[in-house]
């Protein structure tokens, strides 16, 4: 059997909570592992939850872990028979896999929870280390900061080892924290704070504006493109498009060029707090940094937020651009973003909008407007899709 340990990120602090923290980590690493040729089994346990199976190669599950919220780190850990044959045996196959350096460094932490087995962790200690200085001459002992630390288990079933530890995500499992609403434009921001609530254990749906034929069927289409990358995150998303184009028109006809803006976002939060209520989700996610633009200042968003009292959660608010564009490369929305085709926001854009809007004289020109015609309407023209990850072929859409 081969097995890889999975350690939990912050779990420490959940409680009566912690199986369900547990059981939602496993049905997200069950979801992706669903994809492969080979039956794996998770047991999430009380200190670590484990991957068991018989025969691929380690690497593919390797891959799915890394992108998995609420993970500190994992290791593959190899079961031998209970021999200090076996175990030496094992210690120096894993350490010829492993990419040696001419002066790294090395110790063997053991221990020996199954006290029926003849040597004491240090004897297993001080034979394996030096069968393996024996066999590596060019690797040294250092006890405090090794580079490779061979960790041996001596249980009642066998001996568990492992020698390669790979950092998770950290954060929480996906779903422990609720559901937000991303609003999700082409743009580089949106998919990055999606993430970064996706890696905080918040289940997304993804709301895409749309303003056809002015907008283009390449960027909505770039926009579930990003949503399926995100998806590969967390589990299938339901990508909600909304048709814009209306209130967009009608705004660009009755409101001065410098406050359409605003009116503009204050519809989009309008319509957002509207889906909430219909999606079951307590909080609206955007990608909104402060300063950034001008419907970023604080004055913009105390006007825009005026109309709901939803929570909005802005995780890139204290973000500079350099930032979101590094984590944007490290996940691949980078280059899905960077293609060219323009959202609702560019298309309409103003020369010159209003850097400090003021409440009373927004509300006034709205006056202009049937809000809740415009809304309702596009309510009713609302259409939802469930969008798979973007590395898995077969999408499984039954799953949601
Ligand atoms: P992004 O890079 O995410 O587009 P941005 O810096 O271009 O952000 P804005 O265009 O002002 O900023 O948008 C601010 C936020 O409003 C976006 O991060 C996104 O959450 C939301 N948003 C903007 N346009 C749309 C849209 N067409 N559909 C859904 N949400 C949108
Ligand atoms: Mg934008």
């Amino acid at each position: 059997m081969k097995q890889i340990q999975v350690h939990y990120a912050e779990l420490s602090t959940k409680g009566k909570n912690r199986q369900y923290f547990q059981n939602k980590l496993a049905t997200h690493i069950n979801y992706h592992l669903s994809f492969l040729e080979e039956k794996v089994t998770v047991r999430p346990r009380h200190d670590y939850l484990y991957l068991e199976w018989e025969h691929m190669d380690a690497q593919p599950l390797l891959d799915i872990l890394k992108d998995v919220p609420g993970i500190a780190r994992f290791e593959p850990v190899y079961q031998v028979e209970l021999s200090m044959d076996a175990i030496e045996e094992q210690a120096l196959a894993l350490f010829q896999k492993l990419d040696l350096k001419d002066d790294d460094t090395f110790r063997i932490q053991a221990r020996r929870p199954n006290r029926h087995f003849p040597e004491n962790s240090m004897a297993i200690q001080r034979q394996v280390g030096s069968s393996v200085g024996q066999a590596f001459p060019q690797l040294s002992v250092d006890l405090d900061h090794a580079d490779h630390t061979l960790v041996i288990s001596v249980q009642k079933d066998g001996a568990f080892m492992s020698v390669e530890s790979y950092p998770g995500l950290g954060g929480l499992p996906y779903g422990t924290s609720g559901k937000g609403l991303l609003m999700l434009s082409g743009g580089f921001d949106s998919p990055i704070a999606g993430y970064q609530m996706m890696k905080r254990g918040m289940a997304i749906e993804a709301v895409h504006f749309a303003s056809p034929p002015y907008t283009s069927p390449q960027a909505l289409d770039k926009t579930k493109r990003l949503t399926a990358r995100l998806a590969h995150f967390g589990m299938p998303i339901t990508f909600i498009e909304v048709p814009f184009t209306k209130i967009q028109t009608t705004i660009k006809e009755v409101i001065p060029d410098d406050s359409s803006m605003t009116v503009m976002r204050r519809m989009m939060l309008r319509i957002m707090e509207r889906l909430a209520i219909q999606r079951e989700s307590l909080a609206v996610i955007n990608g909104e940094a402060l300063g950034q633009v001008a419907s970023q200042t604080l004055e913009s968003m105390y006007v825009i937020n005026e109309v709901t009292s939803l929570p909005i959660l802005r995780p890139l608010i204290a973000t500079d651009k350099n930032e979101i564009i590094e984590i944007a490369r490290s996940i691949g929305t980078y280059d899905l973003s960077n293609e060219p085709f323009d959202d609702c926001c560019t298309v309409f854009a103003p020369v010159q909008p209003h850097t400090r809007p003021k409440l009373g004289a927004i509300e006034k020109l709205e006056e202009r407007l049937d809000v809740d015609a415009l809304v309702e309407e596009a309510l009713a023209g609302i259409t939802l899709e469930t969008i798979a990850p973007d590395d898995e072929s077969n999408s499984h859409t039954n799953l949601l």
